[in-house]
């Protein structure tokens, strides 16, 4: 039987939302001067995600009315 690849339930890292199109963005982690993405789950109404060199956990609310901003910085 051939493999569903995009049935993977609920694991994975913080790199498996590319793959499923989930919605991002670019965000500067100050902590390291590191750029990275977080994405959102499509049924979350947050981006979540870690600066990739110490891990520093980061949630970021999405507001009903939206932001047309697609680069942030984390303080
Ligand atoms: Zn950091």
């Amino acid at each position: 039987m051939p493999l569903d690849l995009y049935d993977t339930g609920l694991a994975g890292g913080d790199d498996s939302g590319a793959a499923r199109g989930w919605p991002y963005i670019s965000i500067l982690f100050e902590c390291c001067q590191v750029y990275a993405r977080i994405y959102r789950r499509p049924d979350d109404d947050r981006y979540r995600g870690r600066c990739p060199k110490c891990l520093r956990p980061l949630e970021l609310r999405v507001g009903p009315d939206g932001t047309p901003a697609r680069m942030f910085r984390a303080r």
